[in-house]
């Protein structure tokens, strides 16, 4: 169970945001307007934030980043118009954790929910926020993998993926868990979309830091 706080100016939304995690167990606070947002989540009584990008007053990338020169680690997923990807890409830069682009299915803001707060509870235990397995460095702040000096230039999903295999390095995962955590919505299981993935991050990372585990799944090396 987690505190959410919801900053959305439009009820409808608020609302089918707020019921949703409230079923899945969160309790939930709505604010309506960018100042109150940063007011609730400068509070330090929230586990993670929804964000609109367009609010009354300041908006949603102002809010997040007068947050993060409060240096507040409050994760944050934003919420954006399908047309605003690219700014919102900028924002994830600016210290947004993950960003769902309007018009979205409830299960897929959740599975995001249920990632960012998973991901936090385990960044808070490694040291500086960073992930390494394998020669792989994730830095879960900025977004950046690097291995050795080189900067690897990841996509939002392939770094989702890097980001789950590397919390759960030596395991092995099945398909079903990196669809569900990482897509995390109804993919249709026969889809080939993780291998695919699986195939972009060894082109990156080199081919041995992703093990496939015959008739079970795939482990990343540590
Ligand atoms: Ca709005």
């Amino acid at each position: 169970m987690a505190r959410i706080l919801i900053v959305e100016d439009e009820a409808r939304i608020a609302s089918f945001v707020a019921k949703g995690l409230r079923a899945d167990g969160h309790t939930t606070t709505v604010a309506t307007t960018g100042e109150d947002g940063l007011d609730h989540a400068l509070s330090g009584d929230f586990d993670l934030m929804v964000l609109d990008v367009g609010l009354p007053g300041i908006d949603g990338f102002e809010v997040l980043d007068r947050l993060r020169n409060q240096a507040s680690r409050l994760p944050v997923i934003i919420l954006t118009a399908r047309d605003s990807v690219a700014d919102t890409v900028t924002a994830l830069e600016g210290g947004a954790d993950d960003y769902m682009p309007k018009p979205f299915r409830f299960a897929e803001l959740l599975a995001r929910v249920r990632l960012r707060l998973r991901t936090a509870g385990s960044a808070a235990q490694a040291a500086d926020d960073a992930l390494k397995a394998a020669g792989v460095h994730l830095d879960l702040r900025t977004r950046r993998a690097s291995m050795g000096n080189r900067e690897v230039d990841l996509s939002a999903r392939e770094f989702a993926l890097a980001e789950i295999f590397m919390l759960n390095a030596g395991q092995v995962l099945s398909r079903e868990q990196l669809l569900d955590q990482v897509w995390g919505f109804d993919f249709d299981p026969g889809s080939n979309v993780v291998d695919v993935y699986v195939g972009y991050l060894r082109k990156k990372f080199g081919a041995e830091t992703i093990v496939t585990v015959r008739g079970m799944g795939y482990r990343f090396a540590t």
